[in-house]
């Protein structure tokens, strides 16, 4: 793709096609603006894999035309890849004081961002990155200073939503207001690049008010421990816990490593000034059940996180009985039911009781994204010539961009990945794509979403392997018997495995009488002619393919 000066483009590289790994380029006069880093979660086609990533190869070769990265706020689909990803880029951040001080606190562990630059942007500023001019505009959703972006150049502008909602009692900050996006749309707007979460969902997103009068009500219901479990960087949810918690007269502790870096972020901000101390974990344990409640992470069933080991009772202090509650103050985001309910499983094995949005007629969650109504309220105050309707999964870019023409946008388009966009000059429209994918996260590595480690672990998962070894003479004799294992096809340990593989060294040595001298010389004949026949074999026997390898080993 030969990108041209004058040309003014805008591509999405993660987060059209999924929720969450959000990444957006803008490109013009030869410089790129990169807005948002995000992770996303991996489902069961990864496994082994908890974190995804955007591949930011695009960026990274173009990284001395970078001429910055800007975070609309502190959510884990904007932030949470930047430390993976920010040694690839080496531009400096810009970011609310809020989001930079989360920010720091993520890339602290990891060395290589030792050298990152987070720039703080107060609501309202405006920063000039040439070709570029980007004001940091207010808007409220779960999480403190959130920015939607107005972004100026000579030949048009550009209204990058980043998350927002139009709750009109927000439990942090203040509703959005209107005034400055009115502004912005009487100077004309180009296009309006806009999070698509809930385009299906007709009428408004609700409040975070009414949670907190959900919760509190609810709580008072309850006897025994009450745990609720949120993503840890919705502040705005925890501190409606907290609140409501205050109200039924119970104390409140945080289970999580991720839930105390964002409320000590929250804290040095200046959040949460009116929200009591918390309980440490370590104390949980003197005070009765009816006087606790537990901010817990794992709302998204995570293996790993505070939840699931409470549920499979791996949790060294904590344990849930008859009688306690688990509250789910959080939506699954797609992809994540069923470790949801894997959760939710062991929680009812112990006879605890769960609560679940859908499930009780207590207000105790509501979306920090704009629903149908609020997102024509949006393109009536902007009024833009475009909308580009990102963040979601295909059906929810679908009905927003159709809600878009509904209300006589000009033009509306929902990208893919990679999509390369030309705003201006004409009308916006996608004229070609660029190479873009997902990245996986590891302990130790980063990979290609699709690299074959991950490709072979899938398969393995449904095929199993055998493995044999041939040690053979110059003469292609067997010099001892051959050794066979397999993981996945039988029971090992048991007397119809132990057959399964006797079988398997007989069908080996049945292939080897079979073949010529010349042909047993031969190594690699040897082991590719035995790879066939073991699959074939066990293909038989089990109507499975299984992974083969077979090494040869000449003495
Ligand atoms: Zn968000
Ligand atoms: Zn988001």
């Amino acid at each position: 793709m030969n990108f041209k000066k004058d040309e003014l483009y805008f591509i999405p590289l993660g987060g059209a096609e999924q929720f969450g790994v959000n990444l957006n380029v803008y490109g013009y006069q030869g410089k790129w603006l990169a807005i948002d880093c995000g992770l996303g979660f991996a489902d069961e086609k990864f496994p082994g894999i908890d974190i995804l990533l955007p591949d930011p190869a695009f960026v990274e070769e173009r990284r001395k035309d970078l001429v910055g990265l800007i975070i609309t706020h502190a959510h884990e689909d904007h932030i949470g890849a930047v430390q993976h990803l920010w040694p690839r880029l080496k531009c400096p951040i810009y970011a609310s004081p809020f989001t930079a001080a989360v920010l720091r606190k993520k890339m602290s562990e990891n060395p290589l961002c030792k050298d990152a630059e987070v720039i703080e942007i107060k609501a309202g500023e405006t920063l000039n990155l040439k070709p570029f001019k980007i004001t940091f505009t207010p808007v409220t959703h779960s999480v403190p200073e959130t920015s939607a972006l107005f972004i100026e150049t000579d030949v048009g502008n550009i209204l990058h939503s980043g998350d927002w909602n139009l709750d009109p009692a927000p439990t942090i900050g203040q509703p959005t207001d209107p005034a400055p996006f009115k502004k912005f749309g009487e100077k004309g707007v180009l296009a309006y690049i806009g999070d698509s979460t809930n385009a299906e969902v007709d009428g408004m997103s609700g409040s975070e008010g009414d949670v907190e009068k959900g919760l509190a009500a609810l709580f008072k219901e309850c006897g025994g421990r009450i745990a609720v479990t949120i993503f840890a960087s919705n502040i705005g949810r925890l501190r409606s816990i907290c609140l409501a918690a205050k109200e039924s007269g119970r104390q409140v502790a945080l289970l999580g490593r991720s839930l105390h870096t964002m409320v000590s972020a929250a804290r040095d901000c200046g959040y949460l000034k009116d929200v009591p101390q918390f309980v440490s974990e370590d104390d949980i344990g003197y005070l009765p059940d009816d006087k606790i409640i537990m901010i817990v992470t794992g709302s998204q069933g995570e293996a790993r996180a505070q939840l699931a080991r409470i549920a499979r009772g791996e949790h060294q202090e904590i344990t849930f009985k008859a009688g306690d509650t688990v509250v789910f103050s959080a939506r699954p985001i797609p992809g994540n039911e069923r470790e949801i309910i894997a959760v939710k499983n062991n929680l009812a094995a112990s006879r605890v009781r769960i609560i679940s949005p859908r499930e009780t007629k207590h207000c105790i969650h509501v979306s920090g994204h704009p629903a149908r109504e609020e997102i024509t309220q949006m393109l009536q105050w902007v009024k833009p010539q475009s909308v580009i309707a990102v963040h979601g999964e295909r059906t929810m870019l679908e009905a927003h961009a159709a809600l878009a023409l509904e209300l006589q946008v000009p033009t509306a388009i929902v990208p893919n990945n990679g999509s390369v966009i030309r705003l201006y000059p004409g009308t916006p429209q996608v004229i070609d794509h660029v190479e873009t994918g997902l990245l996986a996260v590891e302990p130790g590595r980063i990979l290609s979403a699709d690299h074959q480690a991950i490709v072979q672990r899938r398969k393995l998962q449904f095929s199993g392997t055998v493995h044999a070894t041939l040690v053979m003479n110059a003469r292609g004799d067997l010099v001892t018997d051959p050794q066979v294992s397999t993981v996945g096809l039988v029971d090992p340990d048991d007397e119809t495995g132990q057959k399964f593989e006797d079988d398997i060294i007989d069908e080996i040595e049945d292939i080897l009488a079979d073949m010529t001298r010349e042909e047993l010389y031969d190594d690699k004949f040897v082991s590719e002619e035995m790879r066939i026949g073991i699959r074939r074999f066990v293909q038989h026997k089990l109507q499975i393919k299984p992974k083969t390898t077979v090494h040869v080993v000449r003495v």
